[in-house]
């Protein structure tokens, strides 16, 4: 069986702590790799190294450190296909699907390569007499990135582009369910020309976390995953005295107006909730419809395309629209959550449980199933299911549809379907959610805007990617000069005005 390594100081690195974890084929139920957990002392010495490699990639001017951007983003578009096939084997998303995963990592990666722009300072000529002010953004020193399994391209990618051609050396620590693409990206990173050191990639669970979030040297930290562990990673971290930003789980609600298109939105929901198995921190999992007459309407349209649903390996290629959950214990909560619902008094209309594929039996595939009748109290609204389930909350008004996204615990994205300008405008203008989309399902901005969610889907400042990523991976030094060039100045004992 293949083992897998750490990637320190640009070389593979077996593991030395005895502790492995599995790693699955969830389209198979396979176990196909095993992977190293780090220990504290691997840990430790990865930062290390990264601190000594980080001073002389800091002095690289930021040109010469955005044309290794610029390389990087060749060899990702060159090595696609193989990138895809890394993500859809851990993952078990679609190849299409995976693919969407590398592009909207690649596309982090290409405005990186505009970061000389991002990071010119402030200057003010005399600001006083003889006075002048310039602020400069200066890199944080070595940094963590934590991420999960669900985007095994894009997440190691908003982590570690940004953060690198900011100056900065980065640990990545991956999910150790889904961690070939990143050791593979460190791989091709290495090969545009990155300094070996720059990123290193430790694998490991709570015990290599852990170590980062104690490791003095670490400056800042980046985390994606669920809800309970942003949370502990930001307060152990913040703690710790570090600048940090831990982004978590969601539970995202469409709303359908009466005057929506109603084919549209039922397209919509189908992408938006059953795509690569429901694992998307924007997937929908709620829809909205206002009306009686809406929410019959949208259930008669969305049963028929639920039932046309294939699901399958991404090695069928094309006759699959999504995979397997990652995990023997995701299908089963999945399940358990499924049960609850009907225990809870939903209307089940579309029932994924028994759901079993020729050849594949010991694959975690768990088939499309939609809710109806769901209401605020039952487990399947409260939980982030992570899952192909859909569930319908039925409201009377749009009123009644909003205070439902308001109040919920989560706010990363939500959506609304409407013809009306005037309520798509209220909408987007009073929803406490992060990223909205208006007759879009699943808005994930673009990589020059920034993502991040309010409420328990995020925890810290800023943003990810786009201009605020730069920010986050950088200090700011403001430096006050004065020269003293026909200038009569006596002592000055009084905090003063500089004029
Ligand atoms: P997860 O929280 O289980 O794991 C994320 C990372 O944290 C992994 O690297 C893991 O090794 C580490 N980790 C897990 N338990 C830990 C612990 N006790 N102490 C320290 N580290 C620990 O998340 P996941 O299951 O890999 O990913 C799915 C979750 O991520 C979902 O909740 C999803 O909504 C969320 N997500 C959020 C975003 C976002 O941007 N808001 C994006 C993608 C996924």
């Amino acid at each position: 069986m293949q083992e897998l390594t750490h990637y320190i100081n640009g070389v593979h690195v077996k593991g030395t702590s005895g502790r492995f974890a599995d790693v699955y084929n969830p389209a198979t139920g396979e176990v196909q790799a095993r992977l190293p957990l780090a220990t504290p002392e691997e840990v430790n010495e990865a930062v290390a190294k990264a601190a000594i490699a980080q001073v002389e990639w800091a002095k690289v001017n930021p040109q010469r450190r955005a044309r290794v951007m610029m390389k990087f983003g060749a060899l990702i578009n060159e090595h696609m296909e193989e990138l895809a096939e890394l993500v859809s084997r851990e993952h078990g998303k679609t190849i299409p699907d995976a693919k969407g995963d590398v592009q909207r990592g690649l596309e982090v990666v290409e405005v990186c390569m505009g970061a000389p722009a991002m990071l010119k300072g402030e200057f003010m000529d005399s600001a006083g007499p003889g006075i002048d002010l310039t602020s400069m953004r200066q890199a944080l020193g070595v940094v963590a990135g934590i991420t999960p399994f669900n985007f095994p391209a894009m997440i190691p990618l908003w982590k570690m582009a940004p953060a690198i051609v900011c100056g900065n050396a980065m640990i990545l620590k991956p999910s150790e369910r889904a961690p070939s693409t990143a050791l593979r990206l460190a791989e091709l990173f290495s090969e545009a020309g990155l300094p070996d050191g720059v990123l290193q990639v430790v694998n490991g669970d709570k015990e290599a976390v852990d170590s980062l979030l104690d490791n003095d040297t670490i400056q800042a930290v980046g985390f994606v995953g669920s809800t309970p562990i942003a949370q502990y990673i930001y307060g152990r971290a913040a703690t710790n005295g570090k600048r940090a930003q831990c982004f978590g789980g969601a539970k995202n609600h469409m709303i359908i107006m009466p005057d929506a298109d109603i084919d549209k939105a039922a397209d919509a929901l189908i992408g938006a909730g059953f795509g690569a198995a429901g694992e998307r921190c924007m997937a929908i999992s709620v829809a909205v419809p206002v009306g009686k007459d809406t929410a019959d309407k949208l259930v008669a349209k969305l049963l028929p395309k639920i039932e046309a649903l294939k699901v399958g390996p991404y090695t069928s290629g094309d006759d699959v629209d999504y995979g397997p959950v990652i995990t023997a214990a995701s299908k089963e909560r999945i399940v358990g959550l499924i049960d609850s619902g009907v225990a809870q008094g939903a209307t089940l209309l579309a029932d994924g449980r028994g759901f079993s594929l020729q050849g594949y039996e010991n694959g975690y595939y768990v088939g499309p199933t939609l809710f109806d009748d769901v209401t605020p109290d039952m487990d399947i609204y409260k939980e982030e299911i992570f899952g192909p389930v859909l569930t319908q909350v039925r409201a009377d008004n749009y009123e009644e549809a909003l205070k439902l996204v308001m109040d919920n615990q989560y706010g990363n994205g939500t959506a609304i379907y409407t013809a009306d300008g005037d309520t798509a405008r209220d909408f987007a203008s009073r929803v406490n959610v992060g990223m909205v989309g208006i007759n879009f399902p699943i808005p994930v901005p673009l990589s020059y805007f920034s993502f991040g969610g309010w409420k328990k889907s995020a925890f810290g400042d800023l943003n990810q990617y786009g201009p605020d990523a730069f920010k986050f991976y950088t200090k700011t030094k403001t430096v006050t000069s004065r020269w003293y060039s026909g200038i009569k100045d006596g002592a000055a004992l009084n905090f003063q005005a500089l004029d």
